[in-house]
């Protein structure tokens, strides 16, 4: 058993050391699929503290790293941070601002791998006393959506022997230091979809001659809003939205397609199949109703974020040591969404959102925004809660 006090007391160690190593990345961030410099400076942190099984390289790219600290038998417990930049230039104005233009860690992807990096170090050091071993996953592109980092991970085997994952998102909304977890789903699923109707052309002063695709999508579009208000559980939020419509191009043509475009979010794995079906259902049935042909392009992007319940209380019971119990608090469900949940989908998985917001330090701004910033001091305290969530883990599977 190790002590959380003792966690606490390393982790105030290495502060200054895991600050260094955020400001490090966020001067040089890198898009998805290109964090190559990000990914050496990991790897070479690693080797260094002496971690085994080290692959650097995802995807025939350069970029993702994952390595083991091996200890005692035990669970594999699995940790992960991604850690890709977003296409935006920076306006913070801060000394380690990006020197690359148009390329920024705005939503604090440079925290997380500062944090896992000194989770690592905590863990390296108390080696000897792990009853299980520990897996660190520095995942690239989680903000490109439909190229995951994730997906691609898993699929070149990452959660082989994987008993656990968990991750932590900065999150700017939630004050500095605070954590908030939700039971179940804590994230929304992000889905996109298209839809092509195709009628019959001709001139717009003879209907009876042609087949109207735009009355159509004027039908389906009203018809998709049932989706949300009458076939799914009002308990559950499920957002269907309509982002672009296409169709004719002159008053007096009647064209020969429309086109639907739109975004679905859910926050249930069987919600997102239901409006998946609904959506392929009412677009196909209204069309053909009109004696119109249509196509349906759905493309499942992120699923829901779905937290396992002994996960998640061992998150907790990390978050409560290294913050305080009066700090972790349960919060609303997120409708954004994170390739996190892929891994979710394979193993146990718990994913929770540490507050980095002060207004005092201007580090409450929106995630996504020029003037995104995080606070540093929060960066020590979350590579203890990462670390006590494998010990955690560890010391639950002996009992
Ligand atoms: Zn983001
Ligand atoms: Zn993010």
């Amino acid at each position: 058993m190790i002590d959380p006090s003792e966690l606490n007391t390393r982790s105030e160690a290495l502060r200054d050391e895991i600050v260094g190593h955020r400001r490090a990345l966020h001067a040089r961030p890198e898009l998805a699929w290109k964090e190559i410099e990000t990914s050496r400076y990991i790897e070479e942190k690693l080797r260094a503290l002496g971690c085994v099984n080290v692959k650097r390289g995802f995807k025939g790219t350069g970029s993702g790293v994952v390595a083991d600290i091996v200890g005692g038998a035990g669970p594999l417990v699995a940790l992960r941070a991604d850690i890709d930049a977003l296409p935006l230039t920076e306006e913070t104005g801060l000394p380690f601002a990006s020197a690359v233009p148009g390329t920024m860690h705005a939503c604090g992807h440079d925290g997380h791998a500062a944090m896992l990096l000194g989770a690592a170090k905590l863990l390296t050091e108390m080696k000897e006393r792990l009853s299980g071993s520990v897996r660190l996953i520095f995942q690239p592109a989680e903000e490109s959506g439909y190229d995951s980092g994730a997906e691609a991970m898993i699929a070149e085997g990452v959660l082989e022997g994987v008993a656990a994952i968990g991750g932590l998102h900065l999150w700017s909304p939630l004050p500095s230091g605070k954590l908030g977890w939700r039971r179940g789903a804590c994230m929304a699923s992000a889905d996109i979809w298209k839809a092509t109707v195709r009628g019959k052309g001709g001139h717009g002063s003879a209907p009876q001659e042609t087949i109207d695709p735009t009355v159509a999508i004027a039908h389906i579009i009203t018809m998709l809003q049932t989706i949300a208000s009458r076939e799914t559980d009002p308990r559950e939020s499920v957002v269907v939205s309509i982002g672009r419509v296409e169709a004719g191009t002159a008053p007096n043509i009647i064209p020969e397609s429309a086109l639907l475009v739109g975004n679905v979010r859910t926050t249930s794995r069987r919600a997102r199949e239901t409006v998946e079906e609904r959506i392929r259902g009412i677009i196909g049935g209204v069309s053909a109703a009109l004696r119109c042909a249509t196509t349906v392009q759905y493309d499942r992007v992120y699923p829901v974020n779905v937290n396992d319940d002994a996960a998640l209380d061992a998150l907790r019971a990390a978050a409560e040591a290294a913050l305080g119990a009066e700090n972790v608090e349960e919060m609303p469900i997120v409708m954004g969404s994170e390739d996190f949940s892929s891994y979710g989908e394979k193993v146990p998985s718990a994913f929770a959102m540490l507050g980095v917001g002060d207004a005092a330090k201007g580090t409450d701004r929106p995630h996504h925004s020029p003037r995104f910033d995080i606070d540093e001091d929060v960066l020590c305290r979350g590579a203890a809660v990462l670390a006590g969530f494998a010990l955690t883990v560890m010391e639950r599977a002996q009992r």
